[in-house]
């Protein structure tokens, strides 16, 4: 099974994703994750996203389709995948459908994890304190004014997917302000009910 997992900034993408991996057995596909990995490395990709990321802005339609049409040929993703964080935009999700149809594959599912920006706000501060407390460094994109940013680019770029999923009828909503195992359990129902 293919699915997208979506939502604004902070919304649990990641954190749902990685219990998704473990439960499904399906790999997940961050092009947060690849694009701080090039950061990380230093290599040239990194370093042109870098200041973007940190702003963050989004990086190009380009950059990420080319990654993720890369990593959908290692053969883990051959019966299926998680997007989390990938499609972002139309551009992205039109590319994303190209790219699986011709390997004669589709997108099952789209999953939209709903939360209001106030408790985004309120967890991006948590986890800041949490991982300072702890001796980690923050993301330099978790800030609160970088983060309002990413939020402004989630409902400007992002949200139309919303419409995008629906049309295909593949879009499926899920309340992201319970505790983690509460939406990782309305997820499970969600694809139970999609397989
Ligand atoms: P994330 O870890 O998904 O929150 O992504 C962190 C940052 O990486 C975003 O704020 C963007 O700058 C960049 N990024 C990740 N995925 C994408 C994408 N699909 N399209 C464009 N930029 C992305």
């Amino acid at each position: 099974m293919n699915l997208v997992l979506f939502g604004p900034p902070g919304a649990g993408k990641g954190t749902q994703a990685k219990l998704l991996m473990q439960a499904r057995a399906l790999p997940q596909l961050s092009t947060g994750d690849m694009l701080r990995a090039a950061i990380s490395s230093g290599s040239p990709l990194g370093l042109q996203c870098r200041g973007i990321m940190d702003r963050g802005d989004l990086v190009s339609n380009e950059i990420v389709i080319r990654i993720i049409a890369e990593r959908l040929d290692e053969p883990d993703c051959a019966t299926g995948a998680i997007f989390d964080g990938f499609p972002r935009t139309i551009g992205q999700a039109e590319a994303l459908d190209r790219l699986l149809q011709s390997r004669g594959r589709k997108i099952h599912v789209a999953i939209e994890l709903k939360i209001n920006d106030e408790m985004l706000l309120q967890r991006a501060e948590s986890r800041i304190r949490e991982m300072i407390a702890s001796g980690q460094v923050p993301r330099p994109d978790d800030t609160p004014e970088t983060l309002r940013n990413r939020l402004e680019v989630y409902y400007r770029k992002t949200a139309p997917l919303i419409a995008y999923y629906r049309n295909q009828d593949k879009l499926r909503t899920v309340d992201g302000m319970g505790a983690i195992p509460e939406v990782a359990r309305e997820i499970a129902a969600v694809l139970d009910s999609t397989a």
